[in-house]
């Protein structure tokens, strides 16, 4: 039988809890998913799917030491069981059960290797029974898109596992990108030449004033909105507003001062990117040199060639393309050298250490003198203190964003000086 309210499956699951509880063992639940079903499904039809869904079921259930009890099936290709496992022995036990669904399957005549992505949790005795549901349910969506395949447990601690309010959050995104856009802003934060404290640009930074969650962090929603497609239209919206802001600055900035706006690298596979970023500019009559995309992730970038198209055409209009967070994980100077890019933003985490550590701070020259055989101008993210940034200077780095240089301010509160610059102000800013 198949539960199909949510308290119907609460109730089954609390009851499997406690027969699980009455035999000496504990109950996990799994969550499973075909990863290949959308492609079993459009070359066998839809019936093959629920066939090959229902085997796969099958031979959870026929495991002799670990019963398996099916609580859910969606007829797309994913299923909800509890397994009842022994304390000491759960994640083995799990790995044997998981193993003896993921053998060839046959579809009509062909054999076909269903790539079966599996969410593992236990429902401990105090454990609120829903909440584990949501818990195993965020755990395969991450799942899907990190590891598919593979058996991912769910631990209180992991950072990376989708919300699990996730379904809710896209819908919120969803009502705000189209129906109140109101919660949707920016803030703008000031980058600084470090050797006067001149404004030469501003950064937009993604807010999202939430009715009921409050502020939602740009993080958060970007990854909500990259899992989604909703990031085209949230990046639109940064765009324009950005763009426009800009534009409604004339007479306050000079000619080279310009906006950075962060670029999700999945938007730059959409072959109307540059299109889209070209006619926003000629709407709000803002020059291309004016505008500064900063992009993560330049693996990302150089080996795709959707992104080293739309990057190619961007800096044909004359857009700026600026590395963000150089020296995490995915940036490379051997990418830098490929691509187009006239600034590198070298992330905090290599500014931290500089003032204090001697180690850091030979580590942060080093990578400044890498930077320089790239061409590309650099700018130090992170800036907390005076200290970091003569330290900066002193290396020949000459332009910073931090929160001792300014902190993200609404548009309207960028000018005032005391929000952004130690040493006054100069007439035309980035003149
Ligand atoms: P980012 O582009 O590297 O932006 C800099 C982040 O560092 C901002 O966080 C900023 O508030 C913070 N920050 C600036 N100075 C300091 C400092 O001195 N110390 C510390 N500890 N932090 C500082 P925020 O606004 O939370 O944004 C986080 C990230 O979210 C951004 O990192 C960017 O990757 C992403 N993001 C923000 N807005 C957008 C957007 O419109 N589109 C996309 N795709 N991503 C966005
Ligand atoms: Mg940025
Ligand atoms: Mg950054």
């Amino acid at each position: 039988m198949t539960p199909t309210t949510t308290s119907a499956l609460t109730t089954s699951i609390t009851d499997l809890r406690a027969q699980a509880v009455a035999r000496g063992r504990r109950l996990v639940l799994i969550a499973a998913s075909l990863s290949n079903g959308p492609d079993l499904a459009d070359v066998y039809g839809v019936r093959s799917l629920d066939d090959a869904t229902a085997e796969i079921v099958r031979r959870a259930q026929a495991h002799d030491s670990v019963p398996c009890h099916l609580l859910r099936v969606s007829r797309l290709g994913s299923f909800l069981a509890g397994a009842m496992v022994e304390p000491d022995h759960a994640v083995a036990q799990v790995a044997v059960l998981v193993d003896e669904m993921r053998e060839m399957l046959d579809v009509h005549g062909e054999r076909v290797w269903p790539i079966i992505t599996v969410a593992a949790r236990e429902c401990g005795p105090t454990d609120d029974v829903w909440g584990t549901v949501r818990d195993v349910r965020g755990t395969l969506v991450t799942a899907q898109r990190d590891t598919p395949g593979g058996t991912s447990w769910h631990h209180d601690d992991d950072e990376d596992v989708v919300p699990h309010d996730s379904l809710t959050l896209v819908r919120d995104l969803a009502e705000a990108l189209t129906e109140q856009p109101g919660q949707l802003d920016l803030a703008y934060q000031p980058v600084v030449d470090l050797r006067h404290g001149a404004m030469t640009g501003a950064e937009a930074l993604l807010r999202w004033h939430h009715p009921h969650r409050g502020p939602v962090g740009p993080l958060v929603a970007v990854e909500a909105a990259e899992r989604t497609g909703l990031i085209h239209p949230l990046g639109r919206l940064v765009l324009e507003r950005a763009v426009c802001q800009l534009a409604s600055w004339r007479g306050r900035v000079g000619p080279t001062f310009r906006m950075h706006v962060n670029v999700s690298p999945i938007e730059l596979r959409e072959a109307s990117y540059a299109d889209g970023v070209a006619a926003t500019l000629r709407r709000c009559g803002v020059r291309p040199e004016q505008l500064l995309l900063e992009i993560t992730e330049t693996a990302l970038l150089a080996d795709d060639p959707r992104v080293l198209r739309t990057i190619t055409a961007l800096h044909r209009i004359g857009v700026g393309l600026g590395i963000d967070d150089f020296g995490t994980g995915y940036s490379s100077i051997r990418h830098l050298h490929r691509l187009p890019i006239d600034t590198v933003k070298v992330d905090r985490s290599l500014v931290a250490g500089i003032a204090t550590s001697p180690s850091d701070f030979a580590l942060t020259r080093a990578v400044l003198g890498l930077l320089t055989t790239t061409g590309a101008t650099v700018v130090a993210e992170g800036i907390e203190d005076p200290a970091q940034q003569a330290r900066l200077l002193a290396m020949g780095c000459t332009l910073g964003q931090g929160y001792h240089l300014g902190r993200p301010v609404a548009a309207d509160e960028l000018f005032s000086t005391d929000s952004w610059s130690r040493d006054g102000t100069t007439e035309m800013l980035g003149a």
